[in-house]
């Protein structure tokens, strides 16, 4: 049995803190200058787009965000190229997927909706729904499953082999999780870069996107003049 999972994401930094970090960067940017006294309770989302406007974008260091991502390897593996931020990542040397069991993201082109697969007795691999009958799969998911299935078994083959040796054979489809912790201008960076980038790779493009709508929803003043990178 393996199952295939949806890449997600969720926000661990309490939404009242996000809601709050307005006030925080009108504080630290009207110290440069010296406008503390233009402060009202209406004041500090325009002021927050005064300083993206002005690309005054220090300031947004003032405040960070973490967020549980859950992504394949392969989409790991582009996340963690920048440079900026703080990650706590799932460790392969540590978990033992023999005993955790399996959970793999793949291409949506491949058309293989989430949940559980298995082989029948012929050797036909099956989506098993929660309710109802076995669907079958067709020839170019099976031989996807079947690879994925093949290092799998290799894994725990062999009961003298730890996790950390293993994990050698794992594919990139592989799911991960990992806790990103950015400050804002950061996470302005990378999503320039991952969602609003048509080149960017399809899983971290989704991502990325998911992660930005939430948060322009909670902090429309320092997400909203974000604009999608023309080609
Ligand atoms: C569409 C796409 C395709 C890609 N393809 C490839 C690929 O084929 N191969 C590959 O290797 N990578 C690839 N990358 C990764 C890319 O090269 C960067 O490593 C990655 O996007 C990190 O972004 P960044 O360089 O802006 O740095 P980040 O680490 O995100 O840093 C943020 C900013 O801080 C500054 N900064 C950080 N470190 C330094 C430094 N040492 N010196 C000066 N300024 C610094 C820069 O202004 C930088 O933009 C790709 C990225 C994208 C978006």
């Amino acid at each position: 049995m393996l199952t295939i999972i949806k890449p997600s994401h969720h926000i661990l930094t309490p939404c009242q803190e996000i809601l709050d970090m307005p006030s925080m960067l009108e504080q630290a940017g009207r110290t440069c200058y010296k406008s503390e006294d233009c402060i009202t309770d209406k004041s500090a989302e325009k002021f927050v787009r005064m300083i993206c406007r002005r690309n005054h974008v220090s300031v947004l260091e003032h405040c960070s965000i973490s967020v549980r991502i859950i992504c394949s390897r392969a989409c790991s593996h582009q996340l963690v190229r920048h440079r900026i931020l703080s990650i706590s990542m799932e460790s392969q040397r540590y978990c033992n997927y023999g005993t955790k069991g399996f959970q793999f993201i793949v291409p949506p082109v491949l058309g293989l909706i989430p949940g559980h697969y298995a082989y029948d007795e012929v050797g036909d691999w099956h989506l098993y729904p929660a309710e109802g009958e076995p669907v079958p799969t067709n020839a170019r998911q099976s031989v996807w499953l079947g690879t994925l299935a093949l290092d799998m078994c290799s894994y725990y083959y062999d009961e003298d082999l730890k996790p950390e040796d293993a994990r050698y054979l794992l594919p990139n489809a592989m799911k991960t999780e990992l806790v990103v912790t950015m400050n804002l201008r950061m996470w302005r960076h990378v999503f320039q870069e991952r969602a609003l980038n048509p080149a960017a790779q399809w899983e971290i493009r989704s991502v990325f996107r998911g992660i930005f709508d939430d948060f322009r929803e909670l902090l429309p003043c320092v997400f909203d003049d974000l604009k999608e990178v023309i080609t």
